[in-house]
C-alpha cells in the first residue's frame, strides 16, 4: 500500500474532538488512512514525502448541497435580480436544453473550483432530465469527479409535476415516475459504494415539493430505504415554497415530509430557513440534518437561516454552496467567510466564530452527509483527505495570529495544496489531473451554445438585463 508523509507542517489544524492544534506537526499515511498524526512521529521515510514547511493544513471542507450543471448558468444578466421562483422560470428554459457533455463540462468545472477551495467531498443534487437526451446523465458527472479525484456524493433528483399538473417546472424537464425510478435503482446499483473510504456513494434526491408528486416522494424514500443510502431534498427554502404547501396539500413542508416518509437519521435537507420553533425541535428529535448555503440564500433574497436555533436544538448543521447559478462560486472557503459574516450580523457578534465555521463545513457536513467515521477531522483512522495554505503569502502578512481562523478571516478563496485520500489532486495551486485553461476555454463555449439555442427558442435575450421601470431598487437614482 502506497504511504505518505507529510512532515514539519507550520501547523495541523485537526477539528479532532478537542480542536487539538499541531504546530511543526508531521501525518503519515497509508493508502487513504491517517496511520499518525502529531509532533515528533517515528516516522522518516515514505513513497512520498511533502515537505510542508510554512504550511497550515486544515481538514479538507465538505459541500453537503450544489447543483453543478449550474455552473453554465452563471452571471446570466436576466436571472440576477430575482427571488426563487422567478429565477427558477427563468432558467429552466435554459437548463432545458442541456447535453450530457454539458453535464461532464460543467461539472469538471465546478467539481475543480471546489477541489481549488479546499473541498475534498462533494455532494450534488443532479435533478433536470430533458425530455429527448439520453437520460444517463449522472453518470456524466461521475466521470467528471473520478477524473479529477474528488470524494463524490452524487444525489439522482427528480421532476414529476410539471407545469400541467400544477406544479412549476415546465413539461419539458419533467419525466414520468417509473422512468424516475428506474433510472435511480440502476445509479445506485451501479456506482453506489457503501465502504468506509469509498470514493462515490449516491442518495436519492426528487427535487422540491413543488416540482415532485406527494406519490414520488413517498417510493422515493422507500426506495432509498430499500438500497439502506440517504435522502435529500430542498425544503424550507421560501416562503412561497410555503404558501404552495399550503394551498396545493393543506399543510406545511415538514407535515407533507413526515407525511411522506421524509423525517429520519437518514434525510438531509437544503437550506431549512422557514421552519417554525416547532419543527425545528421535531428536526433536531428525529436527527434530520440540513445543508446551510448562506450566499445563495443572501442572492435570492430568501431569508436568513435560523443557525443558533438548529444548533441549540441539536439540528445536524453542514455547509453547501448551492447551485453555482444562486452563488454564483463553488469556492467552499469564500462560503465560510460569507457564513461567518451574516450570522454576526444576525445573532450577534460572539454567536458563531470562524473556528466553528470551521467546525460546520467539515465535522458538521460529515454528520449530514453520515460520513463522519471516515471524513470531517483529520485524526488516526480517518481519510487523509486535507488542504493545505501557504502562510507566506501576501494577503496573509500581519494576519498570522490565529492559523485556524486565517483563510476564513482573511476571506482567501484557493488553497496551495488539495489531498485526497493520500492522493495529491490541487498542487501550487493548480488542478493536478486536468488542463484548467483548457477545461476553462471548452466550457465556456459549450456555455455560450447552451445560452444561445435557449435564447433562439425563447426569443429572449439573456445577456440583457431585464427591464427595470417597475422596480424599487436604486437604479433610477443612479443617473
Ligand atoms: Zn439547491
Amino acid at each position: 500500500m502506497k504511504t505518505l508523509l507529510i512532515k514539519n507542517a507550520r501547523n495541523i489544524i485537526t477539528m479532532d474532538e478537542q480542536r487539538r492544534q499541531f504546530p511543526g506537526g508531521s501525518m503519515y499515511v497509508e493508502g487513504q488512512e491517517i496511520k499518525a498524526i502529531g509532533v515528533d512521529l517515528p516516522y522518516e521515510a515514505a513513497d512520498e514525502v511533502i515537505d510542508a514547511r510554512g504550511k497550515i493544513i486544515f481538514p479538507g471542507l465538505i459541500n453537503t448541497h450544489h447543483h453543478l450543471y449550474q455552473t453554465f448558468t452563471r452571471n446570466i444578466p436576466w436571472a440576477q435580480d430575482c427571488e426563487l421562483f422567478d429565477w427558477l422560470l427563468t432558467l429552466y428554459d435554459i437548463w432545458h436544453h442541456l447535453r450530457p457533455e454539458d453535464v461532464y463540462l460543467s461539472a469538471k468545472v465546478g467539481l475543480g473550483e471546489l477541489l481549488k477551495s479546499g473541498c475534498t467531498t462533494a455532494s450534488d443534487h443532479f435533478y433536470v432530465f430533458p425530455n429527448g437526451v439520453s437520460g444517463e446523465l449522472l453518470d456524466e458527472e461521475i466521470r467528471a469527479a473520478s477524473e479529477l479525484g474528488i470524494r463524490f456524493f452524487p444525489t439522482r433528483g427528480s421532476m414529476s409535476l410539471g407545469r400541467s399538473q400544477g406544479g412549476l417546472p415546465p413539461d419539458e424537464v419533467v419525466q414520468t415516475e417509473k422512468t424516475i425510478l428506474q433510472d435511480t435503482m440502476r445509479v445506485i446499483e451501479t456506482y453506489h459504494d457503501a465502504s468506509k473510504f469509498s470514493m462515490t456513494r449516491v442518495g436519492v434526491a426528487p427535487c422540491s415539493p413543488f416540482s415532485v408528486s406527494r406519490d414520488l416522494l413517498r417510493e422515493s424514500a422507500a426506495l432509498a430505504r430499500s438500497y439502506d443510502v440517504r435522502l435529500h431534498t430542498h425544503l424550507a427554502e421560501t416562503k412561497d415554497e410555503e404558501d404552495f404547501c399550503l394551498e396545493k396539500y393543506g399543510m406545511r413542508p415538514l407535515q407533507l415530509m413526515e407525511e411522506t416518509g421524509w423525517v429520519g437519521n437518514d434525510v438531509w435537507f437544503a437550506h431549512g430557513i422557514w421552519f417554525n420553533d416547532e419543527e425545528i425541535i421535531k428536526m433536531g428529535s428525529c436527527g434530520c440534518g440540513v445543508a446551510h448555503c448562506p450566499s445563495s440564500n443572501m442572492k435570492l433574497s430568501s431569508g436568513t437561516f435560523p443557525i443558533m436555533k438548529m444548533l441549540e436544538n441539536g439540528v445536524k448543521v453542514g455547509l453547501g454552496v448551492d447551485g453555482s447559478a444562486s452563488n454564483d462560486a463553488s469556492s467552499m472557503l469564500l462560503e465560510l467567510k460569507v457564513m461567518n459574516l451574516l450570522h454576526k450580523l444576525q445573532h450577534g457578534s460572539t454567536a458563531l466564530s470562524a473556528e466553528d465555521c470551521l467546525h460546520i463545513a467539515t465535522r458538521g457536513s460529515a454528520k449530514v452527509l453520515g460520513w463522519d467515521d471516515a471524513i470531517g477531522s483529520l485524526e488516526v483512522g480517518k481519510a487523509a483527505d486535507l488542504f493545505m495554505i501557504d502562510s507566506k503569502r501576501l494577503e496573509f502578512a500581519g494576519a498570522l495570529f490565529d492559523d485556524a481562523a486565517l483563510p476564513i478571516i482573511t476571506g482567501t478563496s484557493q488553497v496551495d495544496m488539495t489531498i485526497v485520500g493520500g492522493k495529491v489532486v490541487v498542487k501550487e495551486g493548480r488542478l493536478v489531473n486536468t488542463d484548467e485553461g483548457m477545461l476553462a476555454e471548452k466550457a465556456q463555449m459549450a456555455a455560450n451554445r447552451l445560452v444561445e439555442v435557449a435564447s433562439r427558442h425563447t426569443k429572449v435575450n439573456y445577456r440583457k438585463i431585464r427591464a427595470r421601470e417597475n422596480s424599487a431598487g436604486a437604479w433610477k437614482y443612479l443617473k
